[in-house]
C-alpha cells in the first residue's frame, strides 16, 4: 500500500504507523472534521473540513 494523499479520518492506523507525520499535520490545525472531530492543517485531509477560526 503506497502512501495515498487519504483524509486523516480514513487513516485509523496512521497514528501508530507514522505518528510523527500525524503531528505535523494536526500541530498546525486550521480546520476540524465536523463528522469525527479530527484536526488537521489541511482540508483535504478531512472529510468534512470546518475551517477552525470560522
Ligand atoms: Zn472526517
Amino acid at each position: 500500500m503506497a502512501a495515498k494523499a487519504k483524509t486523516l479520518c480514513a487513516q485509523k492506523d496512521m497514528l501508530k504507523d507514522n505518528l510523527s507525520k500525524y503531528k505535523k499535520l494536526v500541530r498546525n490545525a486550521r480546520y476540524i472534521c465536523k463528522k469525527c472531530g479530527r484536526a488537521a492543517c489541511d482540508e483535504k485531509r478531512l472529510c468534512k473540513p470546518v475551517a477552525l477560526d470560522s
